[in-house]
């Protein structure tokens, strides 16, 4: 029986129970196992997804979430938006095509770059960036939607496909070569949308979802006025569907009456982020519009409030009717990881303050199910929730007297270096000694079987702590004698002993637990397993220090000392929903200092603050940027600024575009910074360039994402780029990332080249 108010869902973490589709991927891409077991897995995941969301008693049950790779890319694919050189002579794109476009590698014979990637607004997913030509056609090229509705159909479900919207699309999009508006290709791009809508339709589809994220963006005037004629379209094309625009992460505030006045059936919006566009939707929804309320958080892994939810709801049905409303979680559950009862050895205190995917889906269907058949249907459910929350919020787990005493004494003074840069610079120089055009890597080293291995079987109780700590230093006096070996300047101990920069830190810090299988895809295959900060953060004994000395030890060559920084450990982490992200910042980066004061006690020069997530923790809409940055900027130098002038000071960031942050980054101070900049052929340093960026910089020349081994020229080209707009006493060579996803077969070779590359252009830039 359908439900008056369904309980719906808009997307489902796609990489299964036990990562199959992560196996199944690299198993197809060395070779292991066909396309047709690869097809399987795949198959057989969307199934069980289904069914599994059906069994919960979800009401809309997404399809096409689901993705080989990225949903931004198969929407290109989709759409034809597919760049020549990864089309077959025929102007096909088959799945070689498909995957050279996401990871690059070797296609027909032909080594080819991949498409540039960054991240999917302020989550750590990251999307392939579509690239739009000259002249761009589109065209109803990739089926993928249809064919996943039926295949849902004929197991007897029938789903809400999502698609990711053309306004949206064409945002995230890129140009090469050109400089076309969004405007001026929407009308052949919503041609193509028309024609999906009409392929689901005659499916049988009687509900389509359409993402437009961009919706919670600032857009220009003109974007904005075009949403209304694009939609207009769409809903023509297809009049039996029902269309539901989806936005999230965000309110779309100022393009609120914009979304209101869509002519389509429904419109979702992300309450948890932002509660307070409810009650303008209420009153600007026309009667024609349903609203689906996100009012349980599809991001993060507290168990909901559920009775403040329901008083939402309850309030907006009184408002609105029954018939107009849908219950949903805040967006896609995509970014929680899959199900709480995967977990074996989670903490008892702290296992039922949380919801993993299907909890906060089960979630949704008990709000549903309070509105439909009363709350006295559900009291059992509501009381044990509000139990939950309650034995949280007084938990002594989760209060430390110590740390907030600390955070109350200690103020603006811990955000200072003693000296400005200029001054740094030379005692560095003297210290360090370093020869101009310095290089470096970004701090891992492959993370081999064997690496792995030793992990796991030290985690299992099989090695004890002594043979544990002999391996591993195996493996990081290897590592050092293959940097000595290749030549580099500054080197690393190679971060063996890290399953994941953010985990390996929430293991160690106290107030935050790491779960077994709470895994989230990145990109790809690649899925991490946020900590759980659940208390106040502090940290009980050094994290790093003996592995950094260890290596240090080993060689006369500077060894850095790798740390990952309190913005990338917050933005990584699920985070405590009981104080602001600020505080819980400031709590991280306390800890993070007294790391750095024992690494510099211990005798590194040099130490490097990663901070990736700096930028993706941005709110979608600039108004919110300045508070975000403010406190940003504060946690990282509250991290960073207890060194000695002499000790050198580096931070990393990756995949994102800086220009517009550029400003917050120079506030961090680091002595140098190294940047992912090769996938844009260094596009990106034009912005340190306009700005003058004072301090150094390593603009990476080796996009490591790749499985491809750059060349020395192709290497020096990019040094003679980033020297055209720098000096070359600013320039640092370096990869554009770690290197713990390539092999060493890959590493030595591109390393060498990369040392050669610096050799070359030093001698050139030293030579009169
Ligand atoms: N030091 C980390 C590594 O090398 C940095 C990773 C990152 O920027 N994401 O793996
Ligand atoms: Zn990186």
């Amino acid at each position: 029986m359908q439900q008056l108010i369904p309980a719906t869902n808009l997307g489902f973490p796609r990489i299964g129970p036990h990562r199959e589709l992560k196996r199944s991927l690299e198993d197809y891409w060395a070779g292991r196992i066909s396309v047709g077991d690869l097809e399987d897995t795949a198959s057989s995941l969307r199934r069980q997804r289904w069914s599994r969301q059906r069994e919960l008693g979800l009401d809309h049950v997404p399809s096409n979430d689901f993705s080989l790779y990225d949903h931004v890319l198969d929407t290109a694919v989709m759409v034809g938006a597919v760049p020549d050189r990864y089309r077959t002579e025929s102007g096909e794109v088959d799945l070689g095509a498909y995957f050279a476009m996401a990871r690059g590698g070797d296609l027909r014979g032909k080594a080819v770059a991949p498409l540039e990637m960054t991240k999917w607004f302020d989550t750590n997913y990251h999307y392939i960036v579509p690239e739009l030509s000259a002249g761009q056609r589109f065209e109803y090229a990739g089926h993928k939607a249809v064919a996943e509705f039926r295949e849902a159909k004929a197991i007897g479900i029938t789903t809400r496909p999502v698609l990711l919207g053309p306004i949206s699309f064409l945002t995230l999009a890129k140009q090469r070569g050109t400089d076309t508006s969004v405007t001026a290709l929407l009308p052949a791009l919503v041609g193509v949308y028309e024609a999906v809508l009409a392929d689901l339709a005659a499916a049988g589809a009687q509900w389509v979802q359409i993402d437009e994220p961009a919706l919670c963006l600032d857009l220009d005037h003109d974007i904005v006025d075009a949403f209304s004629e694009t939609y207009e379209r769409l809903v023509r094309s297809a009049p039996d569907v029902r269309v539901l625009v989806a936005t999230y992460f965000s309110g779309p505030r100022a393009n609120l009456p914009t979304a209101l006045a869509l002519p389509v059936a429904a419109l979702h919006l992300d309450l948890v982020r932002e509660p307070d566009q409810l009650d303008p939707a209420l009153s600007g929804a026309p009667d024609s519009l349903a609203l689906s309320l996100g009012v349980v958080d599809g991001r993060n892994v507290w168990r909901a409030d559920l009775l403040s939810a329901l008083a939402l709801l309850e309030h907006a049905r009184d408002r609105i009717g029954a018939d107009r409303l849908l219950v949903a979680p805040s967006c896609s559950v995509l970014h929680m990881p899959l199900d709480l009862d995967l977990e074996t050895t989670l903490d008892p205190e702290i296992r039922p303050w949380l919801a993993f995917a299907e909890q906060r889906l089960a979630e949704v269907v008990l709000l549903s199910r309070a509105l439909n058949e009363g709350r006295a249907a559900v009291a059992d459910l509501l009381t044990d929730n509000a139990t939950a929350r309650l034995e949280r919020s007084h938990s002594s787990r989760v209060h430390s007297g110590a740390v907030s005493e600390r955070l109350a004494t200690q103020g603006p003074e811990l955000e200072a270096r003693t000296s400005p840069y200029v001054e740094r610079r030379p005692k560095q120089a003297k210290r360090i000694g370093l020869p101009l055009l310095p290089t470096t890597t970004i701090g891992s080293f492959p993370q081999t079987a064997d690496v792995r291995t030793l992990r796991s079987r030290y985690r299992r109780g099989e090695l004890d702590a002594a043979h544990y700590e002999a391996g591993m230093r195996e493996l990081i006096e290897t590592a050092v004698r293959v940097q000595e070996s290749v030549g580099l300047d500054v080197l690393v101990h190679g971060e063996f002993e890290r399953n994941d920069m953010v985990e390996y830190f929430g293991e160690q810090l106290s107030g935050v637990i790491v779960s077994e299988n709470g895994w989230v895809q990145s990109f790809g295959s690649r899925c991490v397993k946020p900590p759980l900060i659940y208390g106040d953060v502090s940290r009980p004994l050094p994290m790093t220090v003996g592995w950094t000395t260890f290596a240090q030890s080993l060689t006369d060559r500077p060894v850095k000392g790798m740390l990952t920084g309190p913005v990338t450990i917050l933005q990584w982490s699920f985070v405590r929903d009981d104080q602001s992200r600020e505080q819980t910042c400031r709590q991280i980066a306390l800890a993070v200092r007294d790391e750095i004061a024992d690494l510099e006690a211990a005798g590194i020069a040099i130490v490097q603050l990663d901070e990736p997530a700096l930028r993706e923790g941005l709110p979608l809409q600039r108004a919110d940027w300045r508070e975000y940055l403010r406190w940003a900027v504060s946690a990282f130098r509250v991290a960073s600024s207890g060194v000695a002038d002499e000790t050198q000071l580096h931070t990393h960031m990756c995949y994102a575009e800086f220009h517009d942050i550029i400003d917050a980054i120079a506030a961090f101070d680091a002595d140098v910074i190294s940047i992912e900049a090769s996938r844009s052929n260094m596009e990106l340093l034009d912005t340190f360039v306009d700005f003058r960026y004072p301090n150094e910089i390593g603009p990476g020349v080796w996009d490591i994402h790749s499985p491809r081994i750059p060349g020395v020229g192709e290497i020096v080209t990019l040094l003679d780029r980033a020297l055209e707009v720098l000096s070359p006493h600013q320039l640092w060579v370096n990869p554009d990332c770690g290197l713990k996803t390539r092999s060493w077969v890959e590493v030595e070779p591109a390393l060498r080249n990369l040392v050669e590359a610096a050799r070359v252009v030093r001698e050139r830039v030293t030579s009169p």
